[in-house]
């Protein structure tokens, strides 16, 4: 927005007194490389133009309404900060946790700080989903600690890591070893983590007619297929007490999850072992089950099947596909063909497509939205000579104070990643996040 139109101020407000989302949040601390993408991020904080306001929460400091009463353009970019869920028997039981949660914990995010993951109670993980966050979540809890020691994880999970004694994760995927929904890069990492040996049956590699058509059009399909049967041909070192072992489970579909023997947590999932048959509507590969049953024991679940994001008042939502309607970025009144554009709002990333695809995927996905708003901006559709001029920043001023909200400036946040920054050096991390939310307005306003 700043580039592409002279003149425009542009505030961003965050729930969080940090900026900066999914890099913080969500990737992975031993990914220090996908995190650069924050010093560009910085760049446009830094412009004179441009404002951040931490520590806003959009629904409860203020409303969708008067943001679109203050600003001209209203662009929500809130993500998918809530999870799928299976709705199978046990899901509730302790021990089971979303990725989203888990990933939130190692990355010190505010609202997942008291976690607290049992991982001493069992040798087994079970991690339910083949996407890249499960194979994050995978990693982090096989990869040696000492590795993990110099990233920027957080420094409680660092020690719940080292006291771990899990030594099996089963990663499980309802289709075959050709639909998983990792990437190839990710998978190559996993596969060659020092002291994990690799386990994949090598009858779960037979590959049917449709699979070869699947890898014929897909070349990630490929790859990842050929790091799997590669993978799986492998000879295993002894498994001494030293080794840990990632075990990929294709064809299993889980029915319920089933609690320990004094109940008090997850003591095993039921899977049900699965078919690949044609969706004849959309020519996908789904899984059905074969009512054929097993039981995979385990002391803690990690459920990753995807994020999800959430309606706010005001707001059109398509709960089913769980994103905001919207033409190229222009939010619609409903799913309905007679959908019209609500003027002046606009959506962006995985609140606008769902919740896939990488830091580069959404940077395209602004630039779309980022058109929409020029060329509406040509057509005049943001000058209404005859309504209110709208006041921008100095409305929003007026709204926080109004209710008494203490927003986090930029400068607030430079503050704090300057006291993670000093207290990371002692520890030979790059930073050491702070986790709490008291913690966190404390050192922003120091
Ligand atoms: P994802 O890639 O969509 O994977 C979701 C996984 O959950 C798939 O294996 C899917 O299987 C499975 N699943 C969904 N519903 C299920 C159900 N009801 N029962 C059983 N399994 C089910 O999502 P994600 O892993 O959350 O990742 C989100 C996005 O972030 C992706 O685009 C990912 O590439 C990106 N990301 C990238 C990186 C990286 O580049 N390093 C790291 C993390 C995340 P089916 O295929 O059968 O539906």
């Amino acid at each position: 927005m700043l580039k592409g139109r002279e003149g425009v101020r542009v505030d961003i407000i965050d729930r969080l007194p940090t900026p900066f989302g999914l890099v913080r949040s969500g990737v992975a601390p031993d990914h220090p490389e996908t995190k650069i993408v924050v010093n560009q991020f910085s760049r446009v904080a830094a412009n004179p133009r441009c404002s951040f306001f931490g520590n806003v929460t959009l629904g409860s400091d203020l409303s969708l309404s008067e943001l679109r009463k203050t600003y001209d353009v209203v662009v929500l970019a809130y993500g998918a900060e809530s999870d799928r869920s299976f709705g199978i028997p046990g899901e509730d039981l302790r021990g089971i946790h979303s990725a989203r949660e888990f990933v939130w914990w190692y990355n010190g995010h505010p609202d997942m700080c008291n976690l607290a993951p049992d991982l001493t109670n069992t040798d087994s993980a079970v991690v339910l989903g083949q996407g890249n966050v499960a194979l994050d979540v995978a990693r982090i809890l096989l990869r040696c600690t000492t590795e993990l020691a110099s990233t920027d994880i957080a420094d409680y999970a660092l020690d719940a890591l080292r006291s771990s004694t899990i030594r099996k994760v089963y990663l499980v995927g309802r289709r075959g070893p050709v639909q998983a929904a990792c990437t190839a890069k990710e998978l190559r990492e996993i596969l060659g983590l020092k002291n994990v040996n690799v386990y994949i049956k090598e009858a779960d590699l037979a590959t049917s007619p449709a699979d070869k058509e699947e890898m014929r059009n897909s070349r990630i399909k490929r790859r990842v297929y050929e790091l799997l049967s590669k993978a799986a041909t492998v000879h295993q070192e002894n498994n001494d007490n030293d080794r840990k072992e990632l075990h990929f489970v294709f064809f299993r579909k889980p029915t319920k999850f089933l609690p320990s023997e004094d109940g008090s947590t997850v003591g095993a999932m039921e899977l049900e072992k699965t078919l690949l048959k044609d969706d004849g509507a959309t020519g996908k590969q789904v899984a059905v089950g074969t009512g054929e049953f097993e039981e995979l024991k385990c002391g803690i679940v990690l459920k990753s099947i995807g994020y999800k994001s959430l309606p706010i008042e005001g707001l059109s939502f398509d709960k089913y596909r769980g994103v905001v309607p919207n033409l190229r970025g222009r939010v619609l009144s409903s799913e309905s063909e007679t959908a019209t554009v609500e003027p002046g709002l606009y959506v962006v990333g995985w609140l606008k497509r769902g919740p896939t695809g990488i830091v580069a995927t959404n940077l395209h996905c602004a630039e779309e939205t980022v058109d929409s708003i020029l060329e509406d901006d040509r057509k005049g559709l943001f000058t209404d000579p005859s309504g209110p001029k709208r006041q921008g920043r100095r409305g929003l001023l007026e709204i926080l104070e109004q209710k008494n909200a203490r927003y986090v400036p930029f400068d607030g946040w430079e503050k704090i990643d300057t006291k993670e920054k000093a207290d990371g050096e002692l520890k030979n991390k790059p930073r050491e996040k702070i986790t709490r939310w008291n913690e966190l307005l404390e050192a922003a306003r120091e």
